[in-house]
């Protein structure tokens, strides 16, 4: 009977193969988490944006329909043209604000008096003003 057995005959691996492994393994972690999370983020605040238009054609079609043909502020005075009241993929929280000429759109430039901004709590997802801001 062989007591020693030869190097190339030993079965599964060694400490150092399973930490190189592991360090690889961290390694890739580190360089992808970051990525997907920033994905992941971005698409949230795409679709918020998304949400933010659909509320403002809502507007659009409220102002029309309207007898006084006013924006609302009221979220759901919009029910019957949304259908289903949009949700924050952030759990952000909608408003809308009828702009008395002091307000800014999200690029900065000022919204005219009368003009809607839709906005949104959840942190950098900010707002949108239909017409100013890129749709
Ligand atoms: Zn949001």
């Amino acid at each position: 009977m062989k007591l020693i057995r030869s190097r190339k005959n030993r079965k599964g691996f060694t400490l150092i193969e399973l930490l190189i492994v592991i360090l690889v393994l961290a390694i890739l972690m580190a360089v992808a988490l970051p990525l997907y999370l920033a994905a992941v983020s971005d698409s949230q605040v795409k679709t918020c944006r998304a949400n933010m238009q659909t509320i403002s054609n809502a507007e659009a079609a409220y102002k029309t329909q309207n007898a006084a043909h006013v924006y609302t502020t009221t979220m759901a005075d919009l029910n019957p043209n949304l259908g289903s009241t949009p949700v924050c993929p952030s759990a952000g929280a909608y408003s809308v604000v009828i702009s008395t000429g002091v307000e800014t759109a999200e690029s900065g430039a000022a919204v005219p008096a009368g003009g809607l901004i839709i906005s949104c709590s959840a942190t950098g997802h900010g707002k949108f003003a239909p017409g100013i801001d890129a749709q």
